[in-house]
């Protein structure tokens, strides 16, 4: 049994040491201690299926064993610096990532997070092309610091500090946007940002394949090659944000580039590629990555033994477990369910996404779109006390994120989809 301090103790604390910028999901939020593949459990021993873990920190499941070894036994032996030394786990785990990506994709840079991912990524594209502007779509999101908060297109999450050199692109989604599934037409605006907002060149167009902070949003089929041929034509580098769609969370392919059929330049992942360890990666050709031998470039974490290790162990768990075949069968199924369950609810608008990265918008007008903001917080609240945890985005605060480990079954679909069932029933 649990004898750490309580919720109201840790909450006291949390107001007086941390950051009062600092968020918790529900008004009354869950104290977890301990977690096992797609469960958590609290401090009174209650059992949690966690169907929005697999973003936030785990791929494999929490505390997979497998994983949970490769750590142990790395941190028993060492843990230091891997850029001054030579240590065989950065080697190893940048040799089993180059496995997995197409084409020359097979150079790897090592950082501690998705936002020090896609600075890296934003700095090799402009040193590489010479070249200043950028180019992202709105509702984005690529992390929070300077080149990252620029790309970043959601006004909630930008402070209002210089953010220059980034052009946001209308974004070409289905559900919301204003030329619906028209992807020619989407893309011709990232062509008039390059003829009209640039000097002609760009350094980067940077997307996600599966918008993620942004509400489970997919694009209109065939906008990223459309896309990618323009910004190649204008000298840029086009980088894969990998960060949440990556890591074989879409099911039918590794990557979720793959299902626009692009081969990018660069590849970013970080989150559940380290199962909850603080890893991420750039990835890019040895062409490209010769831009950062201009100067030093130093990471002190970047790539240490004890989170490669982490890194190697799961992509050798998620074969081992045929866990990308588990997501497109699991997610395939629930995506069935949460169909169903949308002709049985007005208050459900869109259902989208793909794998095991599914997204679920709530509105109160389905012909006007109006986001179900209220109803889409009491919803959560009420899984919660179901025992069900998913994840809430999208600029308006109104879309579930589902996306579980991908060691979820179709007993935890099932589980999920009827809590939710309910809980829309007493609506
Ligand atoms: N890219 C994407 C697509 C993300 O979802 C996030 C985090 N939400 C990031 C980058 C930034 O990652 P981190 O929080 O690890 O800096």
């Amino acid at each position: 049994p649990y004898i750490g301090p309580s919720s109201d103790e840790i909450l006291a604390k949390r107001r007086e040491y941390l950051s009062p910028s600092i968020m918790h999901l529900y008004k009354t939020p869950v104290n977890v201690v301990d977690g096992k593949m797609q469960y958590l459990f609290d401090d009174k021993g209650r059992r949690y299926l966690d169907a929005f873990g697999g973003i936030a920190t785990v791929c494999c499941g929490h505390c997979h064993p497998d994983v949970v070894a490769a750590i142990v036994e790395q941190t028993k032996r060492l843990q230091h610096s891997t850029v001054l030394y030579l240590n065989h786990s950065i080697a190893d785990f940048a040799e089993a990532l180059a496995s997995k990506l197409p084409g020359n994709l097979k150079v790897a840079f090592f950082t501690n997070s998705g936002t020090e991912a896609n600075e890296l990524a934003i700095l090799i594209a402009k040193m590489y092309t010479g070249c200043h502007d950028v180019i992202s779509l709105r509702n984005s999101y690529h992390g929070n610091a300077t080149g990252t908060m620029a790309a970043t297109a959601q006004s909630i999450w930008k402070f209002n500090v210089v953010q220059s050199g980034v052009h946001h692109a209308i974004n070409p989604d289905p559900y919301r946007g204003i030329f619906g599934s028209e992807e020619e037409k989407y893309a011709r605006d990232v062509q008039d940002i390059i003829n009209f907002g640039t000097s002609g060149n760009v350094a980067a167009f940077v997307a996600e394949a599966i918008q993620g902070v942004g509400g489970i949003v997919e694009m209109a089929p065939g906008y990223l090659p459309l896309a990618y041929d323009m910004v190649r034509k204008a000298g840029g580098l086009c980088i894969a944000d990998e960060v949440q769609a990556g890591f074989a969370r879409v099911g039918s392919h590794f990557w979720g580039f793959e299902t626009h059929g692009v081969v990018p330049d660069i590849v970013t992942v970080a989150k559940g590629i380290g199962n909850g360890i603080p890893l991420g990666a750039v990835v890019t050709t040895p062409e490209i990555a010769k831009a950062l031998t201009q100067r030093n470039y130093f990471n002190t974490f970047g790539g240490n033994p004890v989170c490669t290790a982490a890194g190697l162990a799961v992509l050798r768990v998620i074969e081992k477990e045929n866990l990308q075949e588990n997501a497109l069968l699991v997610g395939s199924y629930l995506k069935q369910r949460l169909n169903s369950l949308q002709d049985k609810y007005d208050l459900i608008g869109d259902v989208r996404g793909k794998g095991l990265m599914l997204g679920v918008e709530f509105v109160t007008d389905r012909e006007l779109k109006t986001p179900a903001k209220d109803e889409t917080l009491h919803l959560l609240d009420q899984l919660k006390e179901l025992g069900v945890l998913v994840g809430k985005g999208g600029y308006y605060g109104n879309v579930f994120r589902i996306t579980p480990a991908l060691c979820f079954t179709k007993e935890d679909a099932d589980f999920l989809v009827d809590a939710m069932d309910y809980s829309l029933s007493r609506i």
